[in-house]
């Protein structure tokens, strides 16, 4: 479970921030660099290991890395290892250098060890860094954090704090019930006041099937070159399948195996596609492949969904009262209860008491 924060540092903080995650690129890059020219060179095969017993020698040369976190550096190394990994096993293609705009975050892998203390509420202790506030609007387990996660956007930064899921003892009864809405700026928001993203090399896959089936589209009838750019968008069509059945597999069984009961709304896909905003975010996710999955992974493993229906899910605050608002407005503000959160959130919040009034 992760919980997303977002981090309000001083300016000399966010100034830490950015040369940490310029020195994380960096590091990353050239340990890319010496893995490629070690093996060119010598036919020598660098790992991880390697490379992390480099990093004391590292900083001695660029005292500048003695500003970093050991964990955040051993991170950088880590994800690069990650990333061969996945190329030799044939599931990514060949690890690229990152750019500024492609390297935005670092990790803290093992907070535990470092994690002394939460400075009072409303800040988060971050080594190296300081303590930073941060906006820290709903309480998590301390204790289970199993990794941070420091994410620059834009105009701001974020910190991800995820949280080992409490042990549930065998063969005890614990309900555990949520709520799932579609999102419009993610793939979805879970009751419980997490988001799940649409991952990025999706978004770009599907981007460039679009391109590619434009191309097809100019190309003349009956000709040698449309065939060929029809197998090309084939081929494309193909992978974006495989890669979002992947995705939705996943966070399907994720959800199914922490809830017993999980709430959704029934949705009208047909009506929906016509609203051309809406149209992306739901034929790109599949929503309607995700519910399938659900349900059947619920079923075989004893669980509820529940389908409860759409209308006003996003009009109407927790406390029952109205809040009518549109597609723009991001943020839902309860005059009557006071209730000011995501408004993809509220959603899935509704959804599951519907949901809950079906099953009582
Ligand atoms: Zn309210």
């Amino acid at each position: 479970m992760t919980f997303q924060f977002r981090l309000y540092p001083t300016p000399e903080q966010e100034k830490q921030l950015g040369i940490t995650l310029d020195l994380c690129r960096k590091l990353y890059n050239s340990a890319k660099e010496q893995r490629e020219t070690d093996y060119k060179q010598e036919g020598k095969t660098i790992t991880y290991a390697m490379q992390q017993n480099e990093l004391p020698a590292l900083k001695q040369q660029f005292p500048a890395y003695k500003e970093v976190h050991s964990q955040v550096l051993q991170d950088c190394l880590r994800r690069l290892d990650d990333a061969y990994q996945r190329f030799f096993r044939g599931e990514a293609g060949y690890p690229h250098y990152k750019s500024a705009d492609r390297y935005v975050s670092f990790t803290y892998p093992q907070p535990g060890a470092v994690l002394r203390t939460f400075a009072k509420a409303g800040s988060i202790y971050l080594p190296k860094i300081g303590v930073v506030k941060m906006n820290a609007h709903r309480p998590f387990d301390q204790a289970g954090v199993t990794q941070i996660n420091v994410k620059r956007y834009a105009d701001h930064w974020m910190v991800n704090i995820s949280v080992k899921a409490p042990d549930v003892e065998a063969g005890a009864a614990v309900e555990s019930t949520v709520g799932i809405d579609v999102g419009l700026s993610s793939f979805a928001a879970l009751s419980d006041e997490t988001k799940v993203d649409n991952p990025r090399y999706l978004r770009k896959a599907e981007k460039r099937l679009k391109r590619e089936q434009r191309r097809l589209s100019r190309k003349q009838r009956g000709s040698r070159n449309r065939q060929k750019a029809r197998r090309k968008v084939a081929k494309t069509h193909q992978k974006v399948a495989r890669q979002r059945k992947d995705f939705l597999h996943k966070q399907s069984c994720r959800i199914v195996r922490d809830h017993d009961l999980i709430a959704v709304e029934q949705l009208k896909v047909r009506n929906m596609v016509r609203n051309r905003r809406l149209a992306k975010s739901i034929s790109d996710a599949g929503w309607r492949q995700f519910i399938t999955y659900l349900s059947y992974k619920a079923k075989r493993q004893g669980k509820r969904l529940v389908q409860v229906p759409a209308h006003g899910t996003s009009q109407t605050c927790v406390c029952g009262a109205d809040v009518p608002k549109t597609l723009a407005i991001r943020i839902h503000n309860c005059k009557v209860c006071g209730l000011i959160q995501d408004r993809d959130v509220v959603s899935a919040k509704i959804i599951l008491q519907r949901a809950l009034k079906i099953a009582a």
